[in-house]
C-alpha cells in the first residue's frame, strides 16, 4: 500500500454541496474531526487524536458512514496528545490513519494559504464543506490545489541505477531525480526535461507506474520508469551536487542498511520504486 494514499473515504463530492446534509452529518453524535496546528497533526497513543467537529471543521468525508471532519485548532490546541510532523505521523500511525492525516493536511494549509482572492485580493470564504474558497467580492471560485512531480527511475543497458544528491542533503543521501510539472508539459516531456536538465542523460522509453500523493504541503508524485540511451550524468543545474550511476549491488547493501549510501525513507514513492527495481519488478 502507497503511504499517504489508500483511505478507506466516501468523499460524497456530490452530497457534502448540500447545506442541508452537511449540518445534519456535523450534528452526527458519531462525528469526528482530526485536528490539525500550525505545528502538525495530532496524535495521542499511536492514533490521530479525534474530537467533535466545529462549525467551521472542514468535511473529509464518511468512513462506514461515521462523518470525518478536519479542524484546524491553531488558535486553540488541544489539552491532551502531542502534535507530529506528517513524516513522523507516516511512521507512527496506522496507514489508513496517515493518509487521513495526508488528506487533511494538504486541505487545511491550502486554507491557512488561502484567506484572500488570488484576483482581487479580498478575504475569500469557505465554500463546499470546504472543498472550494469563494470570493464575495468578484465571484472567484478557487479550488484546492495539487502540485504534479514527476519521479523517475533511469536504469541503463548495464543495469545501473541513476541516484541524483542534492547539496542540502548530508553526505551519502541519494535519491531518484524529480522535479515539478511546468505548464504546457505532458507527464513524460517533464520527466525528459529534468533528467536531461539534472544530469544531462537522454532518455529512451518512458514508462509510468504509480503515484503518491505528497503532503507538503499539497503535492502528487508520479513515479516513472526510464531507460538511458546517452550522455555521461554530471550535475546540470544546481540543484543537485553529485549525480552518478549505482551498480545493482552497491544498492542492494543500502536497502539492507549497510554502506555509505542512504537512500529514500520506506514510507516515500522514491523508495518504493528502487525496491522494485531490486525485487526484478
Ligand atoms: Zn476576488
Amino acid at each position: 500500500m502507497i503511504t499517504f494514499a489508500g483511505a478507506a473515504l466516501d468523499r460524497a463530492a456530490v452530497e457534502r454541496r448540500r447545506a442541508e446534509w452537511l449540518a445534519e452529518r456535523r450534528a452526527d453524535p458519531r462525528a469526528r474531526a482530526l485536528l490539525m496546528s500550525e505545528r502538525g497533526i495530532w496524535l495521542d497513543g499511536g492514533h490521530l487524536l479525534l474530537a467533535a467537529p466545529s462549525e467551521a471543521a472542514v468535511f473529509l468525508g464518511l468512513a462506514d458512514e461515521r462523518p470525518l471532519f478536519a479542524d484546524d485548532v491553531s488558535g486553540a490546541e488541544p489539552g491532551q496528545g502531542r502534535p507530529a510532523g506528517l513524516r513522523e505521523a507516516a511512521t507512527e500511525l496506522p496507514p489508513e490513519e496517515a493518509a487521513l492525516a495526508a488528506y487533511a493536511g494538504s486541505l487545511l494549509a491550502w486554507h491557512r494559504r488561502h484567506r484572500f482572492c488570488a484576483n482581487c485580493g479580498a478575504p475569500t470564504e469557505a465554500r463546499d464543506a470546504g472543498h472550494e474558497r469563494h470570493c464575495p467580492a468578484c465571484d472567484a471560485h478557487h479550488f484546492p490545489r495539487t502540485d504534479p512531480v514527476v519521479i523517475v527511475r533511469v536504469t541503463d543497458v548495464e543495469d545501473r541505477l541513476l541516484l541524483g544528491r542534492q547539496a542540502r542533503w548530508p553526505a551519502g543521501r541519494f535519491s531518484l531525480l524529480a522535479g515539478y510539472v511546468e505548464p504546457g508539459e505532458t507527464l513524460e516531456e517533464a520527466v525528459r526535461r529534468e533528467v536531461a536538465e539534472e544530469s544531462g542523460v537522454e532518455l529512451g522509453r518512458v514508462s509510468y507506474i504509480a503515484s503518491q500523493p505528497w503532503p507538503f504541503p499539497s503535492s502528487l508524485m508520479l513515479g516513472f520508469s526510464a531507460l538511458a540511451v546517452g550522455g555521461d550524468p554530471k550535475p546540470g543545474d544546481d540543484e543537485l551536487a553529485e549525480v552518478r550511476w549505482f551498480e545493482r549491488d552497491e544498492v542492494e547493501r543500502a536497502a539492507r542498511g549497510e554502506g555509505n549510501l542512504a537512500l529514500a525513507p520506506p514510507y516515500s514513492i522514491a523508495r518504493r520504486l528502487i525496491d522494485a527495481w531490486l525485487a526484478g519488478a
